[in-house]
């Protein structure tokens, strides 16, 4: 339920856009095929994900015989919910395991973690917080914030101290009171891409040094409400550092939904989680088919 209000946004504008441009068509022809892919491209799709819909739907209506315009809503949904499907699961095997959670400021980083600490608390695993962005004190007290209020152990130093020194801290009290899964914050400073990349290698050296076998996930934390621009980002921090996954946030504020296909289809990232509200049960475990269904009822 909490998925179909968050995509309201994304599916009164993209969706309903697509239902009243095929009724406005008696037959399935090329003019139908365009004007859906213009639809798609303005829906935050991407071009070349856009193409590659509207060229899979093409030979679907032309295998299966489909003649009638109000029969592609269907199929559009199954392409879609395809497309989305692999590896949005995380991998939290070992414990611990280690959540690396990245992302420019603003994007929702702190309440993600919060919020994900949480779920996974909840699920009777023990969480240690590493509050590893020290570069700003207020990130520091905003994750001791989450730490209390979803009861699990934070680890700090004071503001302006090593980031790799907080996570080895954090690997070594999760070692001694065998937590299950370590998430740690980083600094999102994108403007100084050099400094960023050194920081999370440093890190990364930490980490494999420390858990040489443990589960690795590197999450990067993307604003659905900038669209292209959160495109970039996932790009940019590619090349910086390696991802495993996206945490797409702010869906329920934002008409461009669209963004998890550009995602996942355009650059290939599975999209893990995304966030639907500010409340601490509104991130959800990316379920491919459930997003489909929100998106097309
Ligand atoms: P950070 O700077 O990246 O750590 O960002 P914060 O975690 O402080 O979040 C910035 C703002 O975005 C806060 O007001 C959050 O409540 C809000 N926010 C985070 N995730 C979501 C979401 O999924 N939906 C909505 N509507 N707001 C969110």
């Amino acid at each position: 339920k909490k998925i179909k209000e968050g995509l309201k946004k994304t599916r009164d504008a993209v969706v309903g856009q697509i239902d009243s441009m095929l009724k406005s068509f008696t037959k399935i022809d090329d003019e139908l095929f365009e004007e859906l892919e213009e639809l798609l491209v303005m829906g935050d799709v991407g071009v070349p994900t856009a193409e590659k819909i509207c060229k899979e739907l093409r030979e679907r209506v032309k295998k299966e015989g489909i003649k009638d315009p109000s029969e592609i809503t269907s199929l559009l949904k199954e392409i879609i919910a395809d497309m989305l499907r692999g590896g949005e699961e995380l991998d939290l095997a070992t414990s611990p395991s280690i959540i690396l959670v990245i992302g420019v400021n603003g994007v929702g980083k702190t309440t993600t973690i919060g919020k994900l600490a949480n779920a996974l608390s909840k699920e009777g695993k023990k969480v240690i917080l590493a509050a590893a962005d020290t570069f700003r004190a207020a990130a520091i007290e905003q994750l001791e914030i989450w730490a209390d209020r979803s009861k699990c152990e934070i680890i700090k130093q004071k503001e302006g101290s090593d980031p790799a020194a907080v996570i080895y801290d954090a690997i070594s009290a999760a070692k001694a009171r065998q937590a299950d899964v370590i998430i740690c914050d980083t600094a999102g400073r994108l403007h100084n891409k050099k400094h960023l990349m050194d920081e999370l290698s440093k890190i990364n050296r930490v980490i494999d040094r420390e858990l040489p076998d443990a589960s690795k996930e590197k999450l990067l934390v993307l604003d659905a409400t900038t669209g292209q621009n959160a495109v970039n980002q996932a790009e940019q921090f590619r090349e910086a550092t390696g991802i495993t996954g996206i945490v797409l946030t702010k869906l329920d504020g934002t008409a461009k939904g669209g963004v998890v296909l550009a995602i996942k289809d355009g650059l290939g990232i599975p999209v893990k989680y995304i966030g639907v509200g500010e409340q601490i049960d509104d991130l959800q475990p990316f379920n491919p088919d459930a997003f489909a269904d929100a998106l097309f009822s």
